[in-house]
């Protein structure tokens, strides 16, 4: 499709962005704020914004479904396939859901419609299938008794979600909390807010039973903090910076103890060891890891921590190929690197820019705002050499596209220089030596840790499949795989005697 056939789908699209509350469309009570796009900066849409009397009705739905049992109760092969018929409604919805997130975040189409709705589909099929999988155990005990653990939904589930990826990161929680028979209020971040609503019509429409799936649209000061304070959420599960992650904390301890799910930042290493072939190829990897979504991307390879013997060739390549990345407008089906999300995003990314050059790093290239766009929130893929690890840009998540460059001697002080942040979300090593692919699994403060001896492209294991829980200030407890199933029950040690 031309870019001009997306535009005309995003000008003939119904938004309808209200609260979903028991099954019915319902106007947000607070002051509504304006979406601005970020591929021209005009107006996209008005978010009403939610307050605390939203996030009271909507928990109230979803406590009142829970206990009443129309879905914790509903045998879980029922449950299965409507889920199931859930998913095709999506997967049949897939232009419409891309298209959102597109205009949303300011992602490249291409990427949206290829990996977005992709990833949110697989990961909603994973818990489908894996939701009668997790089962508790049968302790051994006497002839006259029984003892076993029964695995039951938790309850009430909040989702509060970031705004990188919309689709798929609500659906990161959407997915197991349904499947595993919760009831589920969800909040999108402020800033993308756009598929969200299709997304529960959808699951009405599949038989998901009204009051089971709600949302309630607002920022994260008021709707977020009404929820995360909610004596009635059972659960908040959340993906966000490890800031908010910590009032969530605090809010949890300030009401009832509910339990959390965080997921939150990193500022991961790429680690290059000099015994590997095929620079170009792995320069490519590296640029894939890193300026995906514009940097935008919780796991981006943001510090890539160079062996000394290969840094100049290494670095030349790097700067070649990262010139050459176009941006464009994420409606073109061509473009592969898109707008920053907001102005305020560009602002941030800009001032980590001036950081860097005054703490002494070299910029290499990029970080300037290109000339040939009117309007919209664009930014040069930029690459820092000479970072130090105490530098500003080496230590906090920037979350836009800004490479760190830094050298290592040998494989202590690559160990060091990757460990050396409050983060601990992913790593990736580049080696074909074994031992030290071993050294760097134990040695690695990482929730997430990808060891690559070549370039050769392999799909591993589905997404999904895998728990990820983040180190450090990345994070608590985990997500995804079984085990991520199981994070949305909580569990009852039963001895029957006779
Ligand atoms: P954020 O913490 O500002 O916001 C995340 C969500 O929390 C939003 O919905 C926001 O409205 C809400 N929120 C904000 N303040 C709140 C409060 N006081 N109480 C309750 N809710 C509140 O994060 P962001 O800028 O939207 O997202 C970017 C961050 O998300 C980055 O740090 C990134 O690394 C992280 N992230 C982590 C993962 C992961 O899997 N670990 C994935 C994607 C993004």
């Amino acid at each position: 499709m031309t870019t001009g056939d997306w535009s005309d789908k995003a000008a003939s699209l119904d938004f309808n962005i209200s609260n979903r509350v028991n099954a019915q469309k319902v106007n947000s009570s607070g002051e509504a704020l304006y979406k601005y796009s970020p591929r021209d900066g005009s107006v996209l849409y008005e978010l009403g914004q939610g307050n605390q009397q939203d996030v009271d009705e909507s928990v109230a739905a979803a406590k009142n479904a829970f206990e009443d049992g129309r879905w914790a109760s509903m045998p879980v092969s029922q449950r299965k396939m409507v889920l199931s018929q859930w998913a095709d409604l999506i997967q049949a919805d897939a232009e419409y859901f891309a298209l959102c997130e597109s205009l949303d975040v300011g992602k490249p189409i291409h990427d949206a419609l290829n990996m977005d709705v992709p990833i949110a589909l697989t990961l909603l099929r994973y818990s489908i299938e894996g939701c009668d999988k997790v089962y508790g155990n049968v302790y051994p005990g006497d002839h006259r008794s029984f003892a076993m653990d029964i695995l039951k939904p938790r309850g009430v589930v909040a989702g509060i979600v970031g705004w990188n990826f919309p689709l798929v990161l609500a659906m990161m929680k959407i997915a197991p909390a349904l499947a595993m028979g919760n009831s589920l209020v969800i909040k999108p971040s402020e800033l993308s807010s756009l598929s969200m609503g299709r997304l529960v019509d959808l699951a009405l429409q599949a038989g998901v039973p009204e009051g089971v799936f709600n949302l309630v649209n607002g920022a994260g000061a008021t709707v977020g903090n009404a929820l995360a304070h909610h004596p009635d959420v059972d659960l908040l599960t959340f993906t966000g910076s490890s800031q908010t992650g910590k009032q969530l904390l605090i809010a949890s301890g300030q009401s009832n103890m509910k339990r959390l799910l965080l997921e939150c930042g990193g500022k991961s290493p790429n680690i290059i060891f000099d015994d590997v072939d095929d620079l170009p190829g792995i320069v490519d990897a590296v640029i894939a890891k890193m300026y995906w979504n514009q940097g935008q991307v919780c796991t981006a390879g943001s510090r890539l921590l160079l062996s000394k013997k290969i840094k100049d060739s290494f670095l030349e390549l790097l700067c070649e190929k990262v010139a050459a990345l176009p941006l464009g407008d994420p409606l073109d089906d061509s473009t592969r690197m898109g707008p920053l999300i907001s102005e305020a995003q560009l602002i941030k990314v800009q001032s980590y820019i001036e950081s860097g050059k005054r703490d002494g790093a070299s910029l290499l290239l990029g970080g300037e705002v290109p000339g040939s766009f009117d309007a919209g929130f664009y930014l040069q893929p930029c690459v820092f050499d000479g970072v130090q690890a105490d530098h500003q840009i080496a230590q906090e998540e920037i979350f836009g596209p800004v490479l760190s460059v830094m050298t290592f001697d040998n494989d202590e002080h690559a160990v060091q220089l990757a460990n050396s942040t409050i983060y601990g979300l992913a790593a990736t090593v580049w080696t074909s030596n074994i031992q030290r692919a071993q050294a760097m699994a134990y040695g690695l403060s990482a929730g997430e840790l990808t060891v690559r001896a070549s370039t050769a492209v392999t799909a591993g294991v589905p997404l999904g499949t895998m728990p990820l829980e983040g180190h450090k200030q990345s994070g608590l407890g985990s997500e995804s795989g079984l085990q991520g199933l199981r994070n949305y029950t909580i569990s009852t040690s039963l001895q029957m005697f006779s």
